[in-house]
This record gives structure tokens, C-alpha cells and sequence, in this order.
């Protein structure tokens, strides 16, 4: 059965797509089972792992709509999982999806048919705290939270964290948060090193060990519509998303000392 993952952050370009569609292709690469739903109008995740949106074909706006199916609509990717696609239609959702029923539950009802056939099912969520977030928080067990280390991120934070315990109390008891991801880090700066300690102090264990660098890698291989594993396998990017997905594996295998080795090459400590 499938673990569903929503990496959520309302606030804009804090990684969310960059983590999803890595995370997605280092779990594929260590032989999980893995399908990447798009959930986000701006089909980054999309054309960020070389899925060409024909126009035809339908999205995750025709399942959440009832008009197709998951097993109908997912594309296999060159990188090892499978991908749910969006376009710009998928804006058109929030409105569409007012006058339905149990709207709020139409991705978790969709996933059903396919949970089986996983073991881990990502969700790229937008950067905002709309119908489409709310199906991706129903539809999930966990919520990983990528964020910078800047002042305002820890406001955000409260807002989020806020949102995540309605969306618990009134929608999906099961939510709990998988973890926090400190990304684009650049430890020479003072403030990025004192906002990720007060993240260590608010949130323990909760925050990853691994560090995502600030990295240009990982800013260039969306235009290549490839993951940066296989867009440069060497570089910081590359080797930081390798250890996050250990990390995580690790962190369900229920062992100890994870991310130990996160030091070198950036992808560790500050
Ligand atoms: P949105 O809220 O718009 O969906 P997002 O949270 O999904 O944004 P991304 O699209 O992943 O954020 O990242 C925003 C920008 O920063 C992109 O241009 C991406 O390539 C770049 N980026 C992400 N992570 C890194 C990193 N670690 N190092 C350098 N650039 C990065
Ligand atoms: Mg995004």
C-alpha cells in the first residue's frame, strides 16, 4: 500500500517542485515504486521530469473531475516512476470542483484503484492553500515542508502548521507531518544559520538532517526535463537528494543515526 507524501508549502518557490520531482527519481533509483501527481497548474513537476503534455491526453484535472482515471491518465517518465500530469487547465479545478460532492475528498477517492501498485506516491502541491492543496492534504499521510531559511519562512510556517491541524481535525485524521526540509541553503549567511538552529529548537526531529545547498544544477536540469540525478549525478544537488531519499527510507525502517554521512559535499550540517 502506498505511502501518499504531499510536499506542501503555500509560500512560493521555496523548492516544493525541485524536492518532488528528485525525491521522486532517487526513491525510483532505490527501487521504490513511485508516482509523482502533479497538483499545481504551472505543470513544473510536469515538464521538470520530460513528460510532454499533449493536448489531448488528459491531466489530473479530468480524474479530479470524475472524467478519467488515474490508471487512464499517469505517464511512465524515462526516470523509473510514473507521473500524473497537470497544464493550465487544472486552474479551472477550483471552480469546478465547488459544486461537487465530498470535493475536498476527490484525489484520495481517485488513488484507491492504483495505492496498491506503489510504495510511494508524491504530491506536488501550489503554492497556495486552495481546494487542490486541501485534496492533496486529504489524500496524504504525511506533509514534508520544503522551506529556505529566512526570516519569513517561520511565519509561514505557523500559518501552514495551522492548516495542517483543521485540515486533521475535520478531513483527514491520519495527517501528520513527515518532516522539514531546509532548502537552496547557503550556510555562509548568518541569518539562514540562526533561522535553521530556531527550526532545529521548534521542530527536533522532525527537521531532515539532510540540507539541500543552494545549487545551480538543480536549477538547470528542469529545462533539460530531466532529474538532476540524471543531469549531473555529481554535482552538491544531486548527491543531497540521494542522501534525503536514504533519509527518509531510513527514517521508516525505524533506524538510528540517519544522516550521519550528510556532511560532505553540502548536503549536511550548516
Ligand atoms: P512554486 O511555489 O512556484 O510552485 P516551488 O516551491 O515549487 O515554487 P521550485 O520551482 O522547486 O519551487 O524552485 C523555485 C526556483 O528555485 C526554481 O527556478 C528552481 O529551479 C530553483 N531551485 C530550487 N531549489 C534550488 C536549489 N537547491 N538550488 C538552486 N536553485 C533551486
Ligand atoms: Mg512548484
Amino acid at each position: 500500500m502506498a505511502s501518499v507524501l504531499a510536499v506542501t508549502n503555500q509560500k512560493g518557490g521555496v523548492g516544493k517542485t525541485t524536492t518532488a520531482v528528485n525525491l521522486s527519481a532517487c526513491l525510483a533509483e532505490s527501487g521504490q515504486r513511485v508516482l509523482l501527481i502533479d497538483l499545481d497548474p504551472q505543470g513544473n513537476a510536469t515538464t521538470g521530469c520530460g513528460v510532454v503534455k499533449r493536448a489531448a491526453l488528459p491531466t489530473v484535472y479530468q480524474v479530479l473531475i470524475g472524467r478519467s482515471t488515474v490508471a487512464d491518465t499517469r505517464l511512465a517518465s524515462d526516470f523509473g516512476f510514473d507521473v500524473l500530469p497537470a497544464n493550465r487547465e487544472l486552474a479551472g479545478a477550483e471552480i469546478d470542483l465547488i459544486e461537487m460532492e465530498l470535493r475536498e475528498y476527490r484525489l484520495r477517492d481517485a488513488l484507491v484503484d492504483v495505492a496498491g501498485e506503489y510504495d510511494f506516491i508524491l504530491l506536488d502541491c501550489p503554492p497556495a492553500l486552495n481546494m487542490l492543496t486541501v485534496n492533496g492534504l486529504v489524500a496524504a499521510d504525511t506533509v514534508m515542508i520544503p522551506m529556505q531559511c529566512e526570516y519569513y519562512a517561520l511565519e509561514g510556517l505557523t500559518d501552514l502548521v495551522a492548516t495542517l491541524k483543521k485540515v486533521r481535525a475535520n478531513l483527514n485524521r491520519r495527517l501528520e507531518i513527515e518532516g522539514l526540509l531546509r532548502t537552496m541553503f547557503d550556510p555562509r549567511s548568518t541569518l539562514t544559520q540562526q533561522v535553521s538552529r530556531d527550526l532545529e529548537g521548534h521542530f527536533g526531529d522532525k527537521v531532515y538532517r539532510t540540507i539541500i545547498p543552494r545549487n545551480v544544477r538543480l536549477a538547470e536540469a528542469p529545462s533539460y526535463g530531466k532529474p538532476v540525478i540524471a543531469f549531473d549525478r555529481s554535482s552538491k544537488g544531486a548527491q543531497a537528494y540521494l542522501l534525503l531519499a536514504q533519509e527518509i527510507l531510513d527514517r521508516r525502517a525505524g533506524k538510528q543515526g540517519v544522516g550521519k554521512k550528510a556532511a560532505p559535499g553540502g548536503g549536511g550540517q550548516p
